[in-house]
């Protein structure tokens, strides 16, 4: 006979554990890429995750010159070190430690990312969200925000969760993203703490782990996850994290699947084969 307790919950699990692969962009910039590359295509509605993090000025120093973007968004979170962004809009910024800029490209921008430094560390993430199309030709838009702006919260003894978007216990991060409704929470556990972030269920989700060890899922399906790789989660309607080292950190990403059709050039990212044409060309024609 079974039990039968209602834990009221179906628990997310891990569905499969992926590395990045090691790649250059930009003029030659190092990084992980984790999610767009041949470990995991897209994972709805995320079509790329990009983890930079090196002490070797010349793995970073040659940055990310001038480069369009159409039809999705980029969301850049610095951990360690600046750098400095301006598009074709007039719109300049340098982003700092733990600083984080979610821009919507929509109908196209053209910019530049480069280090504000030439020594010490650089690391970080970039995040491609798509958007749905209805607002790929939209006007393009930033939220950016400090370090100082993104709230830290303690849930749970030996916890602390960076809230850049989503809720965890009544702390709203200040990112909004009424078409995908992500979450983005970067979180740091000690040994045997544990946190459960609410994930709104049918929800793409994902935790990819940078420092230490994490357990994922639910008690009785835990699976341990190591430094370097990205968890995929099934769907369920909880998640429950536990850490297995010292100062394990790890971020915790989900959005609303858009259930479009795809067709993706380089950085233009578009429904139809038709419309990626059209963004070849608008861009060649100085119309972003
Ligand atoms: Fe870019």
């Amino acid at each position: 006979m079974t039990d039968n307790i209602d834990y009221g919950a179906r628990p997310r699990r891990i569905q499969k554990v992926i590395r990045g692969t090691p790649t250059s962009d930009g003029a030659g910039v190092r990084l992980n890429r984790v999610i767009g590359g041949p470990s995991l295509d897209m994972l709805d509605p995320f079509l790329l995750l990009d983890e930079f993090g090196t002490d070797k000025p010349e793995d970073y120093i040659a940055g990310f010159p001038s480069h369009p973007h159409r039809g999705f968004e980029t969301v850049t979170y610095m951990l360690d070190g600046r750098m400095r962004h301006r598009d074709n809009h007039g719109h300049e910024g340098v982003l700092g430690p733990g600083s984080v800029q979610w821009m919507s490209a929509a109908r196209g921008i053209v910019h530049s990312e480069m280090p504000e430094q030439e020594e010490g560390r650089m690391r970080g993430f970039q995040l491609w969200i798509n958007l749905p199309a209805v607002k790929k030709m939209g006007e393009p838009r930033y939220q950016e925000h400090a370090a100082e702006a993104i709230p830290s919260v303690q849930p749970a003894d030996g916890v602390l969760v960076k809230v850049i978007a989503g809720d965890v216990d009544g702390t709203r991060g200040p990112v909004q993203q009424p078409a995908t409704d992500p979450v983005y929470l970067d979180l740091q556990l000690g040994v045997d703490a544990v946190f459960e972030p609410v994930i709104p269920a049918g929800h793409s989700s994902f935790v990819y782990v940078y420092e230490g060890e994490l357990a994922i899922g639910g008690i009785e399906h835990a699976q341990r996850v190591t430094a370097g790789h990205l968890a995929v989660l099934s769907d369920g309607d909880s998640l429950r994290l536990k850490g297995m080292a010292d100062d394990s950190r790890a971020i915790v990403v989900a959005g609303r699947p858009l259930r479009e059709p795809v067709a993706r050039y380089g950085p233009f990212v578009m429904n139809t084969r038709q419309e990626i044409i059209q963004a070849v060309e608008d861009f060649n024609a100085g119309r972003f």
